[in-house]
């Protein structure tokens, strides 16, 4: 497996990250009370079919929905349901899009209607923390220095980093080397070379940073059953920082 993308692998994976971050726009408003997250993923999947792309989570590892949607204490990879929204519902919605035979993967926390205080905060703190992982990531740092980045900022709020779960390279496969993890040590790690191709997804925990399955059995919650949010971007490294590609 190639770390390294070309320029035309890359600009694939832009066209793909963009169809990706649309999509994922308009699943974000759908995401109010009374909306059942299996509603969200059939559309989700509508959407992607419509633009000619492909749902890249679908039949991955036996996932048999487009769309992951992580509710309250879920962290990730929450299965769509029959659950319906509620007011103070924070939800994850975890979308990819394979175009043209290359992934792209996004991420948001959506806050459903008023949410306390603490939700609302534990969320702009894990979006923060994405920023702040893009800024740092260019050729030359270490993806300990990107996890330190992260888990020095999220801590310093107060909050827990997942250390279970990480980023990860993409391209062809949806999950390719590197891992990223949300936590490390300055200048550890593989170094990040330009053209490479990752997500950064910061998974912040109100409590804990420990995981246990999900009630569905599918996804990963938080072992004291706290608030979790989780934000994410595809990127691609370049010589003086990164360029995200799933944006509109
Ligand atoms: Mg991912």
């Amino acid at each position: 497996m190639n770390l390294i993308k070309t320029p035309q692998e890359i600009a694939i994976m832009a066209e793909g990250g963009k169809i990706l971050a649309t999509v994922l726009k308009e699943i974000e408003k759908m995401a109010v009370a009374g909306i059942t997250t299996l509603q969200l993923d059939r559309a989700a999947e509508a959407l992607i079919l419509a633009a000619g792309a492909k749902p890249a989570f679908k039949g991955y590892e036996g996932f048999p929905y487009s769309l992951c949607a992580s509710v309250n204490d879920v962290i990730v990879h929450g299965y769509p349901s029959k659950y319906m929204l509620k007011n103070g519902d924070l939800v994850g919605l975890d979308l990819g899009v394979k175009w043209k035979g290359y992934n792209t993967d996004m991420a948001v926390t959506v806050a459903v209607g008023e949410v306390s205080f603490e939700a609302r905060r534990l969320k702009e703190v894990t979006k923060k923390a994405l920023r702040l992982g893009l800024k740092k990531a260019r050729a030359g740092v270490t993806v300990g220095d990107l996890g330190h980045t992260i888990q020095r900022f999220v801590e310093d709020q107060g909050f827990g980093v997942v250390r279970d779960l990480c980023g990860h390279g993409i391209g062809k496969e949806v999950h390719e080397d590197p891992q990223i993890p949300n936590y490390g040590q300055r200048h550890k790690g593989v170094e990040l070379k330009e053209g490479m191709v990752i997500c950064i997804e910061p998974m912040v925990t109100q409590g804990t940073w420990q995981i246990r399955k999900a009630k569905d059995g599918y996804g990963f919650a938080t072992r004291d059953g706290l608030l979790a949010a989780h934000f994410e971007h595809t990127l691609v490294i370049t010589k003086d920082g990164c360029k995200v590609l799933t944006e509109v």
